[in-house]
Order: structure tokens, then sequence, then C-alpha cells
């Protein structure tokens, strides 16, 4: 039963760290902590979301700029064990996000972790902590990271491991974002005993990834994703004070949708069991309603 062989993931601050509980999943379930497979989620290919798109601007994904971190605010994160998903289930959700460059990934993983109280694992998050901090991995993955290309594997999956086997991703469940995002990471959390609920390809096509991209900007303070174009802040020192992303550059996207083209199917055909796929044209606040029936259906 492949489900039962499939992934995991992660990603967010930097250390910790947590040994994986086996795949085969009732079984190695920690104390206390219930877990199943969806075994209803097994025709993946029946049961991709793909909805009917939109207007132009919405269809960019640029509904409201401030959605996710909206949903951040107003309804802080829960523990997973305040969390009860559909049918009164309790449990530590294991969830992977895949998808594009720019595909929305940190957005929904905002929502998503408001919602299941999820600790959320950004590889590109961990890796950029690790480059700033300057420790080995960091040092090792600059090069990399500054050209669009993946960083090796062995740089990022021990890192992932480790992240993996901490207390707070035990307790909590975690939400891996951006990884495994080659063959070889797939098959190191498989050789890992690392298994998810779910996996969700947030799909969007490159022409509309790349004018994404290079209009994208972080506001240091507060983390929110504008656009310059379809987003923009109100406020001038807000707008002042954006940062663009050294690899948000239309020469550098065009690296970084070159890598995971040469991937994602690989990845995907990994998790076919569990994988369902989100149509990440639509506005944010669509996209995370389709997130999270796929997320409530994969955990009940
Ligand atoms: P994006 O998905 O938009 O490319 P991320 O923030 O996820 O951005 O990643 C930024 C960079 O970090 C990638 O271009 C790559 O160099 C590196 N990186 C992140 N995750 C991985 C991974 N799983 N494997 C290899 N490199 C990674």
């Amino acid at each position: 039963m492949k489900s039962i062989l499939s992934i995991a993931v992660l990603i967010s601050s930097a250390n910790a760290f947590f040994t994986q509980p086996s795949a085969v999943a009732p079984s190695t379930a920690k104390a206390g902590e219930t877990r199943r497979h969806p075994t209803h989620l097994n025709a993946s290919k029946n049961r991709r979301k793909v909805a009917s798109r939109t207007t132009w601007s919405e269809a960019r994904g640029y509904g409201t700029a401030t959605s996710a971190a909206a949903v951040s605010e107003s309804d802080p994160s829960p523990s997973a064990a305040d969390v009860v998903g559909v049918g009164g289930r309790k449990a530590a959700p294991r969830l992977i996000i895949a998808g594009a460059p720019a595909s929305g990934k940190g957005t929904q993983c905002e929502s998503i972790k408001a919602k299941y109280g999820v600790v959320h694992l950004s590889t590109g998050d961990m890796l950029r902590a690790a480059v700033s901090a300057g420790t080995d991995v960091g040092m090792r993955a600059k090069e990399y990271m500054d050209s669009g290309r993946l960083v090796p594997d062995e740089v990022i999956i021990g890192v992932v491991k480790e992240r993996l086997n901490s207390p707070d991703c035990a307790e909590s469940g975690w939400l891996l974002d951006g990884f495994p995002r080659t063959l070889e990471q797939a098959n190191a959390l498989a050789e890992a005993g690392v298994s998810a609920d779910c996996f969700i390809f947030l799909n969007v096509p490159d022409e509309i990834l790349v004018e994404r991209v290079v209009g994208r900007r972080t506001d240091p303070v507060t983390g929110k994703i504008y656009h310059m174009t379809f987003s923009p802040p109100d406020d001038e020192e807000i707008l002042k004070r954006l940062e663009q992303r050294s690899d948000d550059t239309e020469e550098k996207v065009k690296v970084r949708l070159g890598q995971f083209h040469a991937n994602v199917e690989a990845v995907r055909g990994s998790y076919t069991d569990i994988a369902v796929e989100v149509d990440g044209t639509q506005r944010p606040e669509e996209v995370s309603a389709m997130i999270m029936k796929t997320i409530d259906a994969a955990l009940t």
C-alpha cells in the first residue's frame, strides 16, 4: 500500500530534531497520537481539484496582499491538541505542499498553520536563515541559492531530517514547504520512515509565475508579501521599506523554474496515493478553501 510508504515533510525555523516515526503509520504513532492514512485519497487523479478560471487579476492570486496574514492575526495558531478535525479527529497532521516558485505556497502555509497549528517547515526560509547566520550549511548553500539552483541533496536532506526530529513537530505535526524537491529527497524521507497525510500540489502556469516573482516584495517588519502591480501597500512607509529577494529576478526565476520542471514529476510520482492538485491561479482565499477541504478530507 503505497500510502503507507509515502511522505512527510517540513520547514521553518532553523534547528531542532526529531526521529521519524515509521512510515507504517498506525503501529508507529506516538502515544496519544492517532495516525490515519487517507485511503479515500488513493485515487488521487480522480480527486484532483481544478477550479474554474476567474478574471485576470484574480487569476494571479493577488486578490488581497494581506489575506493570509489577516488569517494568522485574527486566528492565532492553535496547538495541535486544540485542533479538532472533521469527524472529531484529533491528531498531529503531516502535510506536504509543493509548487513552483511564487505559486503561493508561502501565503497558503500561513493559513494552514493558523488553522491546523502545525509547524511550518520552509526549506527556503531555513536555508536563508542558515546563510544569514553563516553556518556551515549556509556557506555550502549560498552559491546555489544565489544562482537560483537547487542546493545539493546531501546538504538539505540532513537539515530537514534533523528538524523533523524536533519535539514540536512530533507534538503539533508539520507542514513541509519546499521539500522534497527532488526524487532523492523524496526517497530520503521514505527511507527515514517519514510519511504524510496529504501532498498538495499548487498548479500555476509559468507565465503567471514569472510575473508574480518579478513584482514580489516582502515587508521585513511584518513579513507580509506584496506585489508591486497587483497588491502594492497603501502605506508609503511600508512601500519604502519593502525588500526584494535577491533570487526574484527574471533571469534567476527562469533557472528556478527549469529546476522545478526537471524534478516535479518525479516528486509527484512519489506521492500519487496522497496527492491532490489545486488550481493556484485562483484568489488566495479560494485556494485556501480548496486546500482546507483537501486537508480535512485527508485527516478524517
Ligand atoms: P522558491 O520555491 O520560490 O524557489 P524557496 O524559498 O522555497 O523559493 O527556495 C529558495 C532557494 O532555496 C531555492 O532556489 C534553492 O536554491 C534552495 N532550496 C530550497 N528548498 C530546497 C530543496 N528542497 N532542495 C534544494 N534546494 C532548496
